[in-house]
C-alpha cells in the first residue's frame, strides 16, 4: 500500500493551497481530488482574489493546479470513496480501488450544490435544469432562462447568463438580494435581467424532453406560469462530509466541520479546510479557503513534528 505523511482530499483552492504549503514544509504528501481546481472553476469572473483584478474562475483554478504541481505536489484525479482508521493510521480507498495509508489528512471536500426539491427538478436535470451557469450558459444563446437564488452565485450566474440569453429572470424568495453590493449593483443594472422578489418556484414543467416553464407560488404579471427554456438553481452549497462523518469528525448543526484555529478536528491527525469548514460558512470564498488550506498544513506540520513518537 502506498504510504504518505499527509493526504489532502479535494483539489480546490483549499486543498491546493494546503499542498503548496505542505511542499514548503517539506511534508511528504499527495492530493486526491475529483473535479481538479474545485468549484472556483465555475465562476465566470473572479474579481476579489488578490493579485488578479479580473480573471476567469477556470484560469484561476488552473493557476492553483500549476502552482501546487510546480512546488512538488502530486495531484491525482480520483474520488476518495472510503476512509477509515486502522492501527492508528488513516487508510483511504480511491475510486480506482487503490488504497493509501497516511499519518494525517486534510479534508478539503468543499460543498455540493443545494437542490430546490420541487417536482420536475430531477426529471429535467440536463434537459433545462442546471446547477452551473458558467458550465451551461452557452447553450442558452438568445433563449429565456430563470435563475433561482439571491446570493453571490445567483447574481454571478445571472450576469454570466445575461451575456448569452435574451432574457434572464432572477427569482428570489426574499425582498432584497443578499449578494455582495458590487454583484447586486451590476445585476440590477443589467437591462436583460429582471428580478422577481418574494417569489419561489413550485414546479418545473416541460414536455418530457425539455423544460418549457416554471410554476410560481404567486402570480407575476397575472401569470402563475413563467415560460422559460432553462432553470439555473443557484441556492448555495451543502458541505460534503460523508467521509469525515464516517470517522466520527464533529460537525455543527448544519453539517459544517468543527476545527480549532489550526484546522484540527476532534479526531487525531484529521484536519479540515475550506468551504466544508464551519469557520468560513458565512464567507465561502476562494481566498478564505486558500488561507485555511495554509493553516491546515501548518497544523499538520506541527502535529507531525510535535508528536513523532505518538504518530504512527
Ligand atoms: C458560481 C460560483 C461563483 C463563485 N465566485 C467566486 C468569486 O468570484 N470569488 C471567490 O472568492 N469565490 C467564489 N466562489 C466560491 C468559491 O468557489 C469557493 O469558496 C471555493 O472554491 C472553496 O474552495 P474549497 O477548496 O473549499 O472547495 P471546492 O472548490 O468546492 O473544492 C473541493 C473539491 O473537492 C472535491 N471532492 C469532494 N469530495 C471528494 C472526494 N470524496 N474525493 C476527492 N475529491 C472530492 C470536489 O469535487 C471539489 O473539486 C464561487 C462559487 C460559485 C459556485
Amino acid at each position: 500500500m502506498e504510504k504518505h505523511d499527509l493526504i489532502i482530499i479535494g483539489a480546490g483552492p483549499a486543498g491546493l493551497s494546503a499542498s503548496i504549503y505542505a511542499s514548503r514544509y517539506k511534508i511528504d504528501h499527495l492530493v486526491l481530488g475529483q473535479n481538479l481546481g474545485g468549484t472556483i472553476a465555475w465562476a465566470h469572473k473572479v474579481e476579489n482574489y488578490p493579485g488578479f483584478t479580473s480573471i476567469s474562475g477556470f484560469e484561476l483554478a488552473q493557476n492553483f493546479l500549476k502552482h501546487a504541481t510546480k512546488l512538488g505536489g502530486t495531484i491525482i484525479n480520483q474520488e476518495v470513496v472510503n476512509l477509515k482508521k486502522v492501527n492508528g493510521f488513516l487508510v483511504l480507498t480511491a475510486g480506482d480501488k487503490k488504497q493509501y495509508q497516511t499519518k494525517t489528512i486534510i479534508i478539503a471536500t468543499g460543498t455540493k450544490r443545494k437542490k430546490l426539491g420541487v417536482p420536475g427538478e430531477k426529471e429535467y436535470l440536463g434537459k433545462g435544469v442546471s446547477y452551473c451557469a458558467t458550465c451551461d450558459a452557452a447553450f442558452y444563446k438568445n433563449k429565456v432562462v430563470v435563475v433561482v437564488g439571491g446570493a453571490n452565485s445567483a447574481c454571478s450566474g445571472a450576469l454570466h447568463l445575461a451575456h448569452f440569453a435574451q432574457k434572464v429572470y432572477l427569482i428570489y424568495h426574499k425582498d432584497n438580494l443578499r449578494a455582495d453590493p458590487v454583484w447586486v449593483a451590476e445585476t440590477k443594472n443589467k437591462n436583460n435581467i429582471e428580478i422577481i422578489y418574494d417569489t419561489s418556484i413550485e414546479a418545473i414543467l416541460g414536455n418530457g424532453e425539455k423544460v418549457d416553464s416554471v410554476t410560481l407560488n404567486q402570480p407575476y404579471h397575472n401569470q402563475k406560469n413563467l415560460t422559460t427554456n432553462g432553470v439555473f438553481i443557484e441556492i448555495g452549497g451543502a458541505p460534503i462530509v460523508d467521509l469525515a462523518k464516517s470517522l466520527g469528525v464533529k460537525t455543527d448543526e448544519q453539517n459544517f466541520i468543527l476545527t480549532d484555529n489550526l484546522m484540527a478536528t476532534n479526531i487525531k491527525g484529521v484536519f479540515c479546510a475550506g468551504d466544508v469548514n464551519a469557520w468560513q460558512k458565512n464567507c465561502q470564498q476562494a481566498i478564505v479557503a486558500a488561507a485555511e488550506g495554509a493553516l491546515a498544513s501548518l497544523g499538520v506540520y506541527q502535529y507531525l513534528n510535535k508528536t513523532p513518537e505518538k504518530t504512527p
